[in-house]
């Protein structure tokens, strides 16, 4: 793949990655050689593909860099990181797995019990435990803190009522992890009163309706949760302290490499197309794609650095998530104007594939994870505290 073309001179990880780098990049090779798998983007949302999950389990590459007794390898963030960039650069199905590895898995590790972490990691390192994440609802997206869904306490459990909306891949998550009000909302102190639960999505009153997306695909869900009961080992952290954990949460969701990497299947065969020919009118969109995507991967590696050595980097990763998600918007829009103005390019079908399947979803990469304005106020008031 791209990252370690040495006509490209991205910086490599280390050597301490590069020999897994090597492994990850051969069994990609096998995969794609055997009819494994077909390259798509936004392969870490639309590619649901659990036999593929479990592939990846069971040699280790899910949660590489979590502890030996949690399913993990015991790893360094930067292993992690190199396995994540090299599958969803070839465009690999890691959807099934990839909310509870990205953020659910970090999250128990965090705030969870010993109980719950010793439960559900390492079935998530195994790919056959999937998590969907419970946090927008009709009306509320950006502003968390004004989710209605209630869990009470009754006889000793809790009982939980409330509908969730766009909930990626709950169709085939076992669980989720929904942020919920469990006292009624105090308007001084909004952000108190929150909790969250591990709800079991094939439990009694949970119903799960599909979404379509505009192209007709099945992604997300509504989630409906009608007295569902929840045992108190369900709680994850303490009641009431959601909202901080919630926080942490989207942290792990804002900072991987998936937020510039959606639309590299198609960044990388034009730039395939365009290395491996003589001199023509695309390799300007080449320059351009390349100049944005080396920026953004060293910010994403200073980011996983940070990560590494225990840091909550926050608000750099919002910022990177503003600059990537623009990023894979603009790819499409290059490629395409690159793809009319040379033949080399125009005449690729497997480009016009990957576009065509990557066009209708686009509008999506700025909302998801939380909105880009969203983010822009976060950035400026934290520029504006310092
Ligand atoms: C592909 C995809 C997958 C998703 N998956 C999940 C999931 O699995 N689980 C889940 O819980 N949610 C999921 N979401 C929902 C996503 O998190 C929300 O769509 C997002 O947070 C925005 O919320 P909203 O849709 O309610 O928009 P709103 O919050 O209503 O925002 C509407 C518009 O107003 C702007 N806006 C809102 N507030 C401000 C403000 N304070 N300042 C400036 N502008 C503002 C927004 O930027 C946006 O342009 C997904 C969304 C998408 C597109």
């Amino acid at each position: 793949m791209l990252f370690l073309d040495p006509r490209l001179d991205l910086p490599a990880i280390g050597a301490a990655t590069a020999g897994l780098r090597r492994q990850v990049r051969e069994f990609i090779a096998e995969e794609t050689g055997n009819g494994g798998f077909a390259p798509i983007c936004n392969s870490w949302t639309e590619g649901l593909d659990p036999a593929f999950s479990q592939r990846l389990g069971a040699r280790g590459w899910i949660g590489y860099h979590w502890p030996v007794a949690y399913g993990g390898r015991g790893g360094s963030a930067f292993d992690t990181l190199t396995i994540n960039e090299e599958l969803l650069a070839a465009g690999a199905p890691v959807g099934a797995h990839w909310i509870a590895a990205r953020q659910s898995a970090p999250l128990l590790m965090r705030f969870g019990s010993e109980a719950q972490r010793r439960e559900f990691l390492p079935r998530i390192a195994a790919g056959t435990t999937y998590f969907a994440i419970g946090m927008s609802e009709p009306d509320v997206g950006s502003d968390l803190a004004s989710v209605r869904s209630r869990a009470s306490p009754r006889d000793g459990r809790w009982v939980l009522e409330g509908r969730k909306v766009w909930t990626s891949g709950a169709h085939i998550a076992h669980f989720a992890i929904v942020l919920c009000r469990t006292e009624p909302l105090d308007p001084k102190a909004r952000h108190a009163g929150l909790s969250q639960f591990i709800v079991d999505l094939h439990a009694p009153g949970v119903t799960i309706r599909p979404i379509r997306m505009l192209d007709g695909s099945h992604h997300f869900n509504e989630v409906v949760f009608d007295g569902v009961e929840l045992s108190p080992e369900r709680l994850v952290g303490a009641a009431g302290d959601g909202w901080k954990q919630v926080t942490s949460e989207l942290a792990y969701e804002r900072s991987g490499p998936e937020r510039f990497l959606s639309t590299m299947p198609i960044v990388e065969r034009c730039l395939r197309l365009v290395l491996d020919a003589a001199p023509a009118a695309g390799d300007i969109a080449a320059g351009r794609l390349l100049a944005r995507l080396i920026t953004l991967r060293n910010m994403s590696l200073a980011i996983w650095g940070a990560l590494e050595t225990g840091g909550s980097p926050i608000i750099e990763a919002a910022m990177v998530k503003d600059l990537g998600t623009n990023f894979e918007r603009d790819s499409l829009e290059i490629v395409r104007e690159a793809m009319s103005a040379d033949e080399r390019l125009a005449g690729d079908a497997t480009l016009a594939t990957l576009l065509a399947g990557a066009w209708p979803l686009a509008p999506t990469y700025n909302l998801r994870g939380g909105t880009n304005e969203v983010l822009r106020n976060m950035i400026a008031k934290h520029l504006q505290a310092r």
